[in-house]
């Protein structure tokens, strides 16, 4: 076999150590990628694939895209969840000797990207680390690009339950695992359905104590402990040493940015299942995963990336602790009575970038001249917002006041280093403002100067030899040089050297224009890096105030969620929640933020709600499809957390009593994409509700039973209210339950806490309107057959189901029915009969069958049934 090339050589050991990376390999104006990785970037990219030499007799497949627009292709293929190592040529190519040397600089993954094209500023991208060890694991969330890492220790009996949980809060788009999580299949499982994460298994080596133990003195220093309440040898310890070393394998720089580890702990937060977070559609829609038409989407007026950011935690993690919640809502009324205060604080909010990734860029070292001087614009605005909040009088605001600084510092030295028309590169200079250091303008003299200079030699030399023609040119190769026509060669004089010859010109050089040139060039070259060197102090200068622009930059994102719940509540109307410890929730005229934004506020009925652990345990709503029980259910449970993350909140008048968790069961989330019945997915939920619910807990049940058989439904369904109302040793927390049966609402008069209410609709003649009012007592009818009129169901359909109701409902034609039925039944019981078939019916997996293959199905069933009887 013949030899490889030198550079497939050099390409082979770097890809050695990188192979679950794209690689990326530098071939000057180019990233070019071979073999396997050039056939699947051809692919996915959509790029064509070529071949180079290697030396083998075959040639090397080869893909590549131009270095200067590398950066969106990278993003594409980040974003379908591959990883991108960077190799660069790692010396300049003119003045090597031999084979250009070659490195990885970085490797970027979905967890660790920073550049602005490839993250969405009103998100967090979280890389989350988990390290298990039996019935303990530490877990970690680090967002690289801003900054902010959320640690904390889960043990006890359901861990991989508390683990879910704490994934589905953060999203993670990477996770790094030790190899414990293979025991856990229900935590794999899931991640595998419903997190679009990267997932990586790291090697035992990482979670080594002692090298983890000299991470993490490295990375926070010998005092770790104290400093960041880390115990060292912990799992918590260790999950976050493994993201250390991660870190340093992939990004090799910038990893001094997360200096703050913060830890919390579950208890600190509502707790809200994966299946809740999406009923409620908290921050993305059930349907289309989008965030229009969720509760994040009527709250979010926040004018910053990082509040935006905020304002998404918030509502993703509502809070607990009464004062800590009245904290924040003193803080928001403060902002709702001021407008004037409030629209000057939006205006100037308005003015802030993005200080936390600014900060992660200008760390790394990648951040360009204008997003410096943004970075300073911005410590402009922050005097301005000192002011506008000075006067505020919440303990809540003026904490903030105490945390913003206004870096005053930090812009002076931006402001005298950096010009302020700076380009976004270094490449062509023009960076350093004039005056900022004496070299510099030296340089920049003799480059400008120097040009005048030429233009002086020009006229020079044309007046001593008298060719009015001759000019002085430049060129890459050649540099500067003086050119004439060939007609006039003669004249030359004899210090002129010639250089090159083209069709009907010469090109000569002197020693005068040489010693120009270099003095040119040399200072040109110079300016250049002395400005990318003073550049690049400047950015180590700011970098060395991380932790001040860091607090700055938190406390501005509380401001502006603040202001932003402030916002709301005027433009919307809400009121300010009295939140307590007690065991009432009592709403009055309570409307649901998302569907009256949708449906226009003159037009939502506002509904009053009573409930707690007393009397008022458990309300049994009824009423036809359509009246609105879910909306008036989800209306309850969103405003209780509202209220609970500190926003206002839209009714007239609200009491909340803090609620641990809120569950839901709401009927149309069919998970039939994932295998499991409408069924089997709705009695999983119920168990999960039954075995998790506490005394503090709110629950809503939206017509569960459905899935099955009317008795069976109704059956469960009651077994279920009884054990959840029941006070006796049993849960006796609030809970709605809507229901299509009317039979429950028996259950008000036999157990205590049971209230019936039901939604309002007027029958007049064949018409009902939808009165959208919830009243005490129980539904008396369904209105099926008006409300499919309603829908559109056709006339000769509405009249032959009102005759069949008829039917049904006088008493000889229901004998007939039930008579027909029971024929019928030992039919089945017949039919039932060849266990052979019974087992093949089993057997169908009628979700994943095609039309065509069910018919194919049902006729050979029929063919062995009709056998079977003979
Ligand atoms: P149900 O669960 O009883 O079948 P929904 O809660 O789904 O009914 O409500 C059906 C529709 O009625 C909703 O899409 C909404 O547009 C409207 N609706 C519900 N409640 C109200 C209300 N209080 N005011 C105005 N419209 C409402
Ligand atoms: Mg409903």
């Amino acid at each position: 076999m013949a030899e490889l090339s030198p550079m497939m050589k050099q390409y082979f050991e770097i890809k050695e150590q990188y192979k679950d990376a794209i690689l990326f390999f530098r071939l000057g104006d180019f990233y070019e990628m071979f073999f396997d990785d050039a056939i699947l970037a051809s692919k996915e990219l959509e790029l064509t694939l070529t071949g180079r030499d290697c030396g083998q007799e075959e040639r090397a497949p080869m893909c590549g895209v131009p270095f200067h627009s590398s950066e969106g292709y990278i993003a594409r293929l980040i974003a379908k969840g591959y990883k991108v190592a960077i190799c660069e040529q790692m010396e300049d190519p003119s003045l090597a000797k031999g084979l250009v040397k070659r490195d990885i600089i970085r490797v970027i993954t979905p967890g660790t990207v920073i550049e602005s094209s490839m993250l969405d500023d009103a998100k967090n991208n979280y890389i989350g680390s988990v390290c298990l060890m039996g019935k303990e694991a530490g877990v970690v969330f680090a967002d690289i690009s801003t900054g902010v890492c959320h640690a904390t220790h889960l043990s006890g009996e359901k861990l991989d339950e508390q683990l879910l949980g704490e994934l589905c809060r953060f999203c993670p788009s990477e996770l790094l695992f030790n190899a414990e999580i293979l025991a856990h299949k229900r935590v794999t499982g899931y991640i595998k359905d419903h997190l679009a994460c990267l997932v990586e298994l790291l090697d035992e080596t990482d979670y080594r104590p002692a090298a983890c133990q000299e991470k993490l003195e490295h990375q926070f220093g010998t005092d770790y402990e104290k400093t960041t309440g880390l115990a060292a040898g912990s799992a918590l310890a260790l999950s976050v040493a493994a993201l250390i070393a991660y870190l340093e394998r992939t990004q090799k720089k910038g990893i001094e940015r997360l200096k703050v580890v913060d830890l919390y702990s579950g208890s600190e937060y509502m707790r809200l299942s994966p299946v809740t977070r999406a009923n409620l559609e908290l921050t993305e829609t059930m349907r289309g995963r989008e965030k229009r038409g969720t509760l994040l989407w009527v709250l979010d007026k926040t004018e910053t990336a990082m509040g935006k950011r905020l304002i998404r935690a918030w509502v993703e993690q509502p809070l607990l602790n009464v004062a800590q919640i009245n904290a924040r809502l003193d803080g928001t009324e403060e902002l709702y009575r001021d407008n004037v205060l409030r629209s000057d604080l939006m205006e100037e909010l308005g003015r802030v970038f993005d200080l936390e990734r600014l900060m992660t860029r200008v760390i790394y070292g990648s951040a360009s001249p204008k997003e410096v001087y943004a970075l300073s614009a911005t410590c402009g605005v922050l005097p301005g917002i000192r002011t506008l909040i000075s006067g505020c009088k919440t303990a809540e605001i003026r904490d903030l006041l105490s945390r913003i600084d206004p870096l005053q510092d930090v812009k002076d030295r931006i402001e005298a280093a950096i010009d302020e028309n700076a380009p976004s590169t270094l490449k062509e200079g023009g960076v350093i403002r004039t005056g900022y250091n004496s070299e510099v303008d030296e340089l920049r003299d003799i480059v400008h100067g120097g040009k005048g200079f030429l233009t002086g030699l020009e006229t020079k030399l044309r007046e001593e030899t008298g060719i009015s023609k001759l000019k002085i040119g430049y060129n890459r190769v050649f540099g500067y040089y003086i050119e004439v026509s060939r007609a006039v060669t003669a004249e030359i004089p004899a210090n002129f050297v010639r250089k090159q010859t083209l069709a009907n010109a010469e090109r000569y050089i002197t020693d005068e224009l040489k010693q120009l040139e270099s003095r040119i060039l040399g200072a040109s070259e110079r300016l250049v890096l002395l400005e990318r060197q003073l550049f690049d102090d400047l950015l180590g200068d700011i970098a060395k105030e991380l932790l001040r622009v860091q607090a700055t930059a938190a406390a501005i994102a509380e401001l502006d969620v603040l202001c932003s719940f402030a916002e709301t509540a005027r433009k919307n109307n809400y009121v300010r929640p009295i939140v307590n410890n007690g065991d009432e929730l009592k709403i009055v005229e309570g409307r649901h933020p998302v569907v009256e934004k949708m449906t226009g506020k003159s037009i939502f009925v506002p509904n009053d709600t009573e409930l707690d652990c007393r009397d008022n345990r458990m309300l049994i709503i009824t009423g036809p499809n359509m009246a609105g029980k879910s909306t008036y259910m989800r209306q309850t449970a969103l405003i209780s957390l509202m209220a609970q993350i500190g926003s206002f909140v839209p009714a007239k008048e609200v009491v909340a009593g803090v609620v641990d968790s809120i569950f839901t069961r709401v009927g149309a989330a069919d998970d039939l994409s994932a295998g499991k019945s409408t069924f089997m997915v709705e009695m999983t939920e119920v168990a999960e509700i039954l075995e998790k619910a506490t005394r503090k807990s709110l629950v809503v049940l939206d017509e569960i039973g459905r899935g099955t058989s009317t008795f069976d439904g109704m059956s469960i369904a009651r077994a279920v209210v009884e054990h959840m109302a029941d006070d006796g040793g049993h849960l006796a927390c609030k809970t709605l339950f809507a229901t299509h049966y009317h039979e429950l609402t028996e259950l008000e008069s036999e157990i205590e806490g049971v209230k019936n209410y039901n939604i309002a609709v007027k029958k007049r003649g064949d018409d009902i309107t939808f009165l959208r009012r919830i009243v005490r007592g129980p539904a008396d009818d369904s209105y099926g057959i008006e409300v499919s009129k309603l829908a559109g169901l056709p006339d000769a359909v509405i009249v032959r189901a009102k005759e069949v109701l008829k039917e049904l409902e006088s008493g000889s034609a229901v004998n007939a029915v039930t008579q027909m039925d029971f024929g019928n039944f030992e039919r089945y019981e017949k039919l039932s009969a060849p266990p052979k078939l019974v087992e093949q019916l089993r057997a169908l997996d009628v979700e994943t069958l095609t039309p065509l293959e069910a018919l194919n199905a049902l006729y050979r069933l029929k063919q062995e049934f009709a056998e079977e009887e003979k």
